[in-house]
């Protein structure tokens, strides 16, 4: 299995020179114990378990855990998993240690993964499991999705919290995976916390942008969120092979800058894409966008050139297609969707608890790649090196070239699990996941405590007021890391108090300061593993949700890959793995 498109995206950002920019950092491999923060023992145990030659003896349990038609078996799947997961977890322990102001991992956002089952090529749920890390430090995350389809998976893990608001912008009726209408908006404590924008086909850059950022920043302003993760699918782009959206780069993108603006911590995720020349370029324009860079639209020479032809530009232009998404139709949603807004009462707070432990820094390393996992490349002085760099992205060997890498220090932690017993959500809410503040730390968020509106708190202005606000602010530089790729940035002095203390009841958000620009990829490792057990049973998921979603009609993603006209020419093989790899 080779993640075809993350290696193009890869190799394609290091010829445009942008990994001068950022810092660069293998994930480490997500273990079992990571994983079952949210999945169950018994899928996870399956997963690592399962090879295209013993298929045969786990017939029963494929058929329980989706895995077979859909999802395929293939050799290597678990360790893809694991490295797509690492990568999330570490960027958000990146933006929980205030490393960097923004994280990327091209190689997450496999948002259908559930609990226990896999869907539309996702496995493991990288998003849930890097959000559930965010959950340690920040008492409010936003989720925002602009793949295509519904973030069935992200939105299902918090359907009955109120700490994680997921938004979905997607194609909706007769659509995989079929949920995400405009009435599901979460459930029990969760009510009002889950946002659904239905679409038509057709969406182009201007009638997108005309819903994105006037929902976006409502949202902001009433959910008042300490992070922010954005999942990027790029198959709502125009001409994707599954995809019937119209965007063009330029329109995706500006999701990407519009939510950046907003300053918070900010972990971007890859996702869907099934044109994947489009993919590369999309993703590649993306991360010059969180740098803050202009690239040109001459596509430089890279190892994939050719794929890139026959213009070898950067940009994509709309089709002709029309938009069935009307003016009114779209204006109608976004009313519907303020009145929920509406019913919030204000931003909610969590109470204090200790901090769990940061996820673990790579440590067992059942892999070759240990040595290298805990590295850290160094930008400069790999500038050199950008024809080998190329390794980074994918899951092959990587090893000799890295000689200008230096080890980054992550303290690995004890973990201790206090198991407790509490429901699914509840109990993520208030385990170590929610809020918890260290012992040390509290001082310094104690103002905060006790106000209703965390972002107006006192302790949150004097960290830094940027993040509390709904209206986005430009020009603050930021500093961007990947897991695929991951943005770190300088650790900032002034930041200490508030990362050390997560929120705690409406306390204010731990903000990132971002004026470093760095961005760093995590390739592979480096990510810290998570440890501690409480925050497992956070995720679970609601029973209430599925209660409450709609019963649309699921087309299975193989269904849409065969509706989806073949016009991509060449690598044939690189589409198949490519369609496998994620939605
Ligand atoms: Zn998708």
């Amino acid at each position: 299995m080779k993640p075809h498109r993350i290696r193009m995206t890869h190799n394609l950002l290091l010829n445009y020179g942008l990994y001068r920019k950022m810092e660069i950092y293998r994930p480490h491999k997500a273990n079992l114990e990571e994983m079952t923060k949210y999945h169950s023992d018994d899928y996870i145990k399956f997963l690592k378990t399962i090879r295209p030659d013993n298929m045969s003896e786990y017939t029963k349990q494929m058929q329980r855990f989706n895995v077979g038609e859909d999802c395929p078996v293939f050799d290597g799947l678990f360790e893809f998993c694991q490295l797509s997961t690492g990568g999330s977890i570490a960027g958000a322990v990146k933006l929980n240690k205030q490393q960097t102001d923004i994280a990327v991992n091209w190689a997450g956002g496999l948002h259908h993964a559930k609990k226990s089952e896999a869907s539309g090529f996702c496995y493991v749920n990288d998003i849930v499991l890097a959000i559930l890390e965010l959950l340690k430090y920040h008492q409010r995350v936003l989720y925002i999705d602009i793949d295509i389809h519904h973030g069935d998976g992200v939105e299902e893990a918090f359907y009955t919290t109120d700490r994680v608001m997921t938004v979905s912008f997607h194609k909706y009726g007769e659509y995989f995976p079929g949920t995400g209408d405009l009435r599901d908006i979460g459930a029990g404590k969760g009510k009002y916390y889950a946002v659904n924008f239905p679409l038509r086909d057709g969406i182009d850059d201007e009638s997108y942008e005309q819903i994105f950022n006037p929902v976006v920043s409502k949202v902001m302003e009433v959910y008042k969120p300490n992070a922010v993760v954005l999942q990027c699918g790029a198959d709502s782009l125009a001409g994707d092979r599954l995809g019937c959206f119209n965007l063009s780069l330029k329109g995706h993108a500006q999701c990407v800058n519009f939510v950046k603006k907003f300053n918070l911590p900010l972990l971007i995720l890859g996702g869907g894409g099934y044109t994947i020349r489009n993919v590369a370029r999309c993703w590649t324009f993306e991360t010059a966008v969180a740098l803050d860079s202009d690239i040109a639209n001459e596509l430089p020479y890279n190892d994939y050139f050719e794929y890139f032809g026959p213009d070898f530009k950067l940009h994509i232009s709309p089709s002709n297609m029309a938009n069935q998404n009307t003016t009114d139709y779209l204006e109608k949603i976004k009313q519907r969707l303020f009145e929920n807004l509406r019913m919030l009462p204000h931003a909610p707070g969590v109470q204090m608890h200790p901090i769990p432990d940061d996820a673990p820094v790579l440590e067992e390393s059942d892999n070759e790649d240990d040595m290298e996992s805990d590295r850290r490349i160094s930008i400069r002085a790999s500038d050199k090196h950008v024809a080998h760099q190329e390794e980074y992205s994918d899951s092959e060997d990587e090893g000799d070239n890295r000689r200008d890498v230096h080890h980054v220090k992550e303290v690995k932690r004890s973990r201790k699990r206090a198991k407790g017993s509490a429901t699914p959500v509840e109990k993520m809410v208030q385990n170590g996941v929610e809020n918890t503040v260290n012992e040390d730390s509290k001082s310094s968020v104690v103002s905060n405590e006790n106000s209703s509106k965390p972002s107006t708190s006192p302790a949150e202005e004097k960290e830094k007021p940027k993040s509390s606000t709904s209206t986005p602010k430009e020009g603050s530089p930021q500093t961007v890391a990947s897991v695929t790729a991951e943005v770190s940035t300088e650790p900032a002095p002034e930041q200490e108090a508030s990362r050390k203390s997560p929120e705690v009841a409406e306390g204010p958000p731990a903000s990132k300061d971002g004026d470093t620009e760095e961005a760093m990829e995590v390739e592979d490792s480096e990510a810290p593993t998570n440890t501690e057990g409480d925050t497992s049973s956070n995720a679970d998921v609601p029973d209430a949700s599925n209660s409450v979603k709609s019963n649309s009609p699921k087309p299975t993603e193989e269904e849409e890959k065969e509706k989806a006209p073949q016009t991509e020419e060449s690598e044939e093989t690189e589409k198949e793995e490519d369609t496998k790899m994620e939605h």
